[in-house]
Parts: C-alpha cells; structure tokens; sequence
C-alpha cells in the first residue's frame, strides 16, 4: 500500500524561492575582479538570477541545453547556478586550470551552447576559440563600463539582465533532470562527465545542512574557498540557502595574506577548502601573530588534511572537519565531525581520529572488499577496495559508455579507486588512492601517511611520497620535499629518524629530492602523477 502524501519533484529552484523567502537578509559577498568588493541578499540574488533566466531563454537555451561557466567564485556565478538549472538547462562548471587541450575537449565533449567567462578568462578563451564550437555564444561576466576588449564576439552579463522581469514560474519537471555536470580532472585518460540531478543535489544539499548541524548556524558567514568550479564547491551554494549562511566569496584571491584580510573583514565562521591552500593562510596566521576575527571551524577535503595541519587550528580554537568525497559523489561521502562521547577524549586521541576521513553522511553507503570482492569486516583493521553507494553517487558518465560500463560493480556499487579500513565506530580511513600506494618487496607502504609525518616536521613546508623503480624491491619509496622558509634542510637521516616513530625500517624513504614547488592538480592536490612523470628517470643514490 502507498502513503497518500503529496509527490513535490526535488528541484533546484525550490532552494532559490526558500533562500530568499526564509532568510532574506543572508548575503552573497564577493571580491569581484572589478577589484571592489560586492553584496547583494539572497533576495537580490532571486531576483537577478530570475533575470539571467528570462535572458538565457531569449539566448535560445532551452531544456536540456548545457550552459558552461568559466568563473571565480562570485556573486554571478551563484546566479548561473540557479538560472540554468531553473530553467532546466545543465550548469557546466568548467576548471580554467585544465589543459588547454582539455578544456577544449570538455566544452566540445559536453556541447555548451553559451559560455559565461570572467574577465581574467578572456585571454584563455580566445588563444582555444578556434577550437570551439563555432555557434557558441560568449558572455562576460563584467559591468559594463569595465568590459575587457575581447578579440571575439562576446555579449556583457549585465546587458543581457537589463530590462528582464524580476518574476518567473520556475518550470516543474521531473526531479530526475540533470541539473549540473562536472567533469573529472582526468588524471588517466581524457576527463569523465559526471551528470547531477535536481534530485541528486537537492538531496545533497539537505545531506550537507544535516551533517553540519552543529556549525551551521543562521546568520554566520561561510567562505568556500573550494571553487565553485570544482564539485560544486562541495555544495555550498546550494546548503547555505537551506541553512541562512551569508556566503563569503574570495573572487580570484585566494593566497594567505588576501584570505586572511577577506575573513577578519567578513568575520568569516567556517572556511572550506583543500589542504594546500590552508598552508598559506597558517602561514599568514603565524605571520599576524593571530588568527582573523571570527574564524572558528574549517572544512578540508579534496586530499588528507596532514596531522600537523589538523594540530595546527586546533590549538587556536578552530574545529576542524576532515571530510573525504570525489566528484562522482556530488561530491561529500564522509564527514568529521566528532561524536558526543569524543569531547571527554585527550586532545591528543581528538587528533586522531581528525586525521581520519570521518563518517558516512546520511544517503550514503561504504563497503571495502578484498580483490574478489567480498565484504571486509569494519574492524579498524581490514584494508581493501572503497566502494559506495547513495542517491548523490554517479550511476554512470555523460557520453561514456566505456567508462559507464566499468563504474559499478555487479552489485551496483562505485568503485571510488581509494584503498581504506572502516573502524567500528564507523570511522573511514583512507590509506591511499589505489594507484598511489608504494608497493615495496611485495609490501604496501601509504604515500598518504609518509607525507604527512614527513609534513609535521618543522623544517618542511610540503612533501609527497611516491615510488620509484627499484630492480630488487619493485618500488621504493622517495619524498619530493619543500623546505619551509629559512629552514635547514633536514639530512636523509635526520627524516628517516623522524618518521621511524611511526614507519618500520623497510617503509622509510630511500631519498629526500628537494624542490621549489610540488607540481599541483587542476583542484590543488599533489600531482604524482606528474611527480612519477618528472622522476621517471630517477636513479637510487
Ligand atoms: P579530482 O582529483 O578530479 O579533483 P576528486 O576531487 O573527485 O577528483 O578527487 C577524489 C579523490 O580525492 C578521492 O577518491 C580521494 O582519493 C581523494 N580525497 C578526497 N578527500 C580526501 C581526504 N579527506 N583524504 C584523503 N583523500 C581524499
């Protein structure tokens, strides 16, 4: 027998109208790249987002029609989310620090129609223009006494708003509609399109608000520092609606000294981001002597937040949420926020179980597997294969049906490429990513926790472990290392004394390379792939 209740489709637009009808007042505040700093409320932001809809309809988009942005994070790009997928169009973020030759695979891939752009992306565009398809239309995203001059046809975002009425009837459709798509950064092979739904991302949306119950409170500000660009900046624009959080936007400016400037103005509560940016903004912190005015929560994603970093806030009265997801998940599967009976814990145990990925959210399941896949006990101890399952999980990849064919398992899970143990209190731990695991004399060795201990030393700023060739042991582990700023360089065995407090012999590194800068990925990760490209030739001392 069916509940007789009411059957409301799960749709983008519907976070708009609440937004704006719950919490009016909240704001969107961005460092625009004008240079001047730009607020509008959630209800300026219906209204303008209602306007780019008319004006997207009358560009000829239509139901289905992908729309891409190439854009900072910014009060505009907040108003294309919700304009394109209102209308039923698919919002396609696109990373601008792909490759040229991806991004012009991306937009061909996923047939945009239009192209929003920031000013600084004109430059970019027009070196691949010829490459694109050749009905698209250009608009950039800038006042219109600051238009660049563009070497090709573009349309100005505030021109095409003028004049648009400020109300609507969103369409009802199916909540199964994509809404967004995002590709893969394609660390093998060319980028893979992962297609969200209205159903996906509301639900996403709402997983989001829960699991960060505790921290977000109406009225605080959020600076996702996590691009919009990249996953949807983990949800964000979508659960600061559902939740009444003013959103703070940093534009382009995302070094230490600007971000630190942008939250103490803004008094800025949580600040969401991957581990290498929040380098920079500890080392400013040390720099001020003080953390900025408000700051007290930080979400990191995206890579392992190292120990060091994780003491690091925690000292200073920032909580901080370790949280673990791909793209093909929307992108968040497991958060950090601690358990009750945890506040009564040592600071030192707290530690520890930060530097794990944290738990599952709600909607989403974890199984690991051995190579024949059967179930592992969720013992803490048990290492395999990381497989999940949910309603914000990709079921396959747009246009791809080779990669669509290998993504689930028989049994209709993902296989995320991660290698990790589940303890029983239900705690994720990544060990690595499959493909990243130093495998020596038969022996796994994980990059992650080499790296990490090698980044609590105080004379390093930055390390990644990789492994290279070796004719006896298969592999051997190395450390590609930063130096922190007028630190001695620690000796190979000055390291290896340091890390053999928590490494057996076998597993230290048989070399330290010492580097200005560790090569980094479209969203900011450590590029080993480009590391092992880099030190393909590397000979053992
Ligand atoms: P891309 O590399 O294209 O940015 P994703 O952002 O989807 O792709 O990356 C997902 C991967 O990032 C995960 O499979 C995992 O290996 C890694 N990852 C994400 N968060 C964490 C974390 N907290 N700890 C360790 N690894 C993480």
């Amino acid at each position: 027998m069916k509940g007789m209740m009411m059957h409301q489709p799960l749709l983008v637009s519907e976070i708009l109208e609440f937004g704006a009808g719950a919490y009016p007042r909240a704001e969107i505040v961005s460092v625009r790249t004008e240079g001047d700093i730009h607020r509008e409320t959630f209800v300026q932001m219906r209204e303008r987002s209602i306007q780019l809809a008319h004006a997207l309809r009358g560009l000829g988009v239509e139901m289905g029609d992908r729309v891409a942005t190439l854009a900072w994070n910014g009060y505009r790009h907040m108003e294309l989310y919700y304009a394109i997928s209102g209308i039923g169009a698919i919002c396609h973020t696109i990373n601008p620090r792909l490759s040229a030759e991806q991004l012009i695979y991306i937009v061909n891939h996923a047939e945009d129609k239009v192209l929003f752009l920031d000013t600084t992306f004109v430059p970019l565009i027009a070196a691949v223009k010829d490459h694109l398809p050749k009905d698209m239309t250009f608009v950039v995203m800038s006042d219109k006494d600051k238009m660049p001059d563009a070497p090709f046809e573009v349309l100005c975002y505030e021109d095409i708003l003028e004049g648009q009425p400020t109300e609507i009837e969103w369409p009802v459709f199916d909540e199964d509609t994509a809404c967004g798509l995002c590709y893969t950064s394609g660390t093998t092979g060319n980028p893979k399109g992962a297609l969200y739904s209205h159903r996906s991302t509301v639900l996403h949306a709402m997983m989001i608000s829960v699991m960060q119950s505790t921290t977000f409170k109406e009225g605080a500000s959020v600076l996702p520092v996590v691009p919009l660009f990249h996953v949807n900046a983990w949800g964000l624009p979508y659960s600061s609606l559902l939740s009444g959080l003013n959103m703070v936007m940093p534009g382009p400016a995302m070094d230490g000294p600007s971000l630190f400037k942008l939250m103490d103005e803004e008094k800025v509560y949580s600040a969401w981001g991957v581990p290498t940016i929040w380098q920079g903004l500890l080392a400013e912190i040390k720099a001020q002597g003080r953390k900025p005015e408000g700051f007290e929560d930080v979400v990191v994603g995206g890579s392992a937040a190292p120990r060091s970093m994780i003491e690091a806030f925690e000292n200073m009265g920032v909580g901080v949420g370790h949280a673990w997801g791909m793209t093909e998940m929307s992108p968040v599967g497991t958060h950090g926020i601690m358990p009750k009976w945890m506040e009564d814990e040592p600071f030192e145990t707290r530690i520890d179980y930060k530097s794990l990925q944290g738990r599952r959210c709600f909607g989403v399941e974890l199984k690991i597997v051995d190579e024949d896949g059967n179930k592992l006990p969720h013992d803490g101890k048990a290492v395999g294969e990381l497989f999940v399952r949910g309603n914000t999980v990709v079921a396959g990849y747009f246009k791809n049906e080779e990669a669509s064919a290998k993504a689930l398992d028989k049994d209709g899970w993902f296989g995320t490429g991660d290698v990790a143990s589940i303890d029983p209190d239900g705690f994720l731990s990544i060990q690595d990513r499959a493909k990243d695991l130093i495998k020596s004399g038969g022996e796994w060795i994980s990059s992650i926790d080499l790296e990490n201990l090698a980044m609590a030393h105080p004379a390093v700023a930055q390390a990644a472990a990789i492994g290279v060739k070796h004719p006896r042991w298969d592999e051997r582990p190395i450390l590609v290392a930063v130096a922190a700023e007028g630190a001695e360089k620690p000796t190979l065995e000055e390291m290896r004394d340091h890390l053999s407090s928590e490494f057996a012999k076998w597993q230290l590194p048989d070399d330290i390379v010492w580097v200005d800068a560790i090569p980094l990925t479209a969203t900011g990760k450590f590029s080993k792939l480009n590391l092992r490209k880099e030190l393909a030739d590397y000979q053992h001392p």
